[in-house]
């Protein structure tokens, strides 16, 4: 990264401490030479400092109370980063390991996998060091209301559109869309998604991310002449994206024979039982270990070993912001919907996404070539991205 490589260290100089942030910036900024080199003009433009620097980061005070009566003092943290392609979108995560560095890291990323999507939407991340572990319904409505009664100042169909990440799903949208109905006396569905398909949500966009992710997987084959029919795939983790992305493999004609949680890993060689799989995790919310103990199949406790193995036997690799940009397309194709007031139906929804995986997959693929990088889709997706932007932010002036 010889061209970026003073802008870095400025990087590094003003924003102490924030190692996350650092990492993915410089995973970025180690890809673009070749195209700053071909592209003076991005250079001239400052475009690199401009893109690193977010347009706007609000962080606040998430105060609430337990069942028992004790206060709790959270901070809560929406990063806009990135509004040259539209509103600024992405997730909030709830999880005690969320700071400002992280939510940086993720909002930089962001901005990549929206301009991917193909979609108009810009880039942004938010949400709260509260661990919603062991947290009693009425005490996660709580935190909500909190958070939402400070959130809802920046955020607007126009302006931010927040939508569910780790510790924010269905459940979490529905109080948080509530009180920001309550305190501005607007329905504005299109504030946020991930709503419920009743008031405002789409179809689909629960199965979105991991069908997203095995419909690139798919892709990837079909570009080396092969398909998911037949093989066998071990996936990691068994929240909602591992659940619908075996759902998605296992319609593909694939036997998938692993899951995993933060306690270890089962070996299925039947292979994953996903109606039991559902039953444990999204309806008990249990532990993949009881997976392991019905089933009678092997539960392992995990390891780093297995990325390394991957990498020796050189795996084809997708980044996650090609791989999982599915969760966000659908979120944008939800504001579609509530923009016309209209809701599509399931098949054509998902449709839909197939489509714009196939666009994701395609435009990496091919930047990655016109760059040098044959099969890079680390590369391509990370050029593909920064040119969308980068040529939007040219055209609109110094901002
Ligand atoms: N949290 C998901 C992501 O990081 C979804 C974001 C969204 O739907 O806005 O892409």
């Amino acid at each position: 990264m010889t061209l970026v490589e003073p802008l870095y260290a400025e990087i590094l100089r003003r924003n102490r401490g924030e190692h996350e942030f650092h990492q993915a910036v410089r995973e970025v900024l180690e890809t673009l030479d070749p195209v700053l080199e071909r592209r003076p003009e991005l250079v001239d433009a400052r475009i690199v400092e401009r893109l690193c620097e977010p347009e706007r980061q609000i962080a606040f005070r998430v105060p609430w109370t337990d069942d028992s009566g004790d206060i709790h003092v959270n901070r809560g943290f929406r990063v806009e980063f990135s509004s040259v392609l539209g509103p600024y979108k992405g997730g909030l995560r709830f999880h005690p390991s969320v700071n400002l560095g992280i939510v940086k890291f993720l909002g930089f990323e962001q901005i990549f996998k929206n301009a991917l999507t193909g979609m108009p939407i810009g880039g942004g991340k938010g949400g709260a060091d509260f661990d919603p572990k062991g947290r009693s319904d009425a005490e996660i409505m709580r935190f909500c209301q909190s958070f939402m009664t400070e959130l809802h100042r920046h955020i607007g169909e126009y302006t931010d559109v927040p939508a569910g990440d780790i510790g924010v799903g269905g459940r979490e949208i529905g109080y948080l869309f509530g009180q920001y109905r309550r305190i501005t006396n607007r329905h504005e569905s299109g504030v946020l998604t991930g709503k419920g398909v009743t008031w405002g949500g789409s179809q689909a966009r629960t199965e979105a991310t991991g069908y997203g992710c095995v419909l690139f997987t798919a892709e990837m084959l079909r570009s080396r002449g092969e398909s998911l029919d037949g093989q066998t795939l071990a996936v990691s983790g068994s929240g909602n994206v591992a659940i619908y992305a075996i759902e998605k493999a296992q319609q593909l004609g694939a036997t998938v024979v692993t899951c995993s949680d933060s306690d270890g890993y089962v070996v299925d060689e039947k292979g994953i039982d996903l109606a039991l799989l559902k039953e444990i995790k999204e309806v008990r919310r249990g532990r993949i270990s009881e997976y392991a103990e019905r089933r009678g199949a092997r539960f392992v406790p995990g390891t780093a070993e297995a990325v390394r193995v991957f990498q020796e036997a050189g795996v084809a690799f997708a980044p996650g912001k090609a791989a999982n940009a599915g969760g966000v397309a659908t979120s944008a194709l939800e504001m579609q919907q509530n923009a016309s007031r209209d809701s599509w139906t399931f098949a054509y929804t998902e449709e839909r996404l197939a489509r714009i995986m196939r666009h994701i997959h395609d435009s990496c693929y091919a930047t990655a070539e016109r760059y040098g990088a044959p099969g890079n889709y680390v590369v391509g997706a990370n050029i593909a991205g920064f040119e969308l932007v980068a040529d939007a932010m040219l055209a609109q002036g110094l901002i």
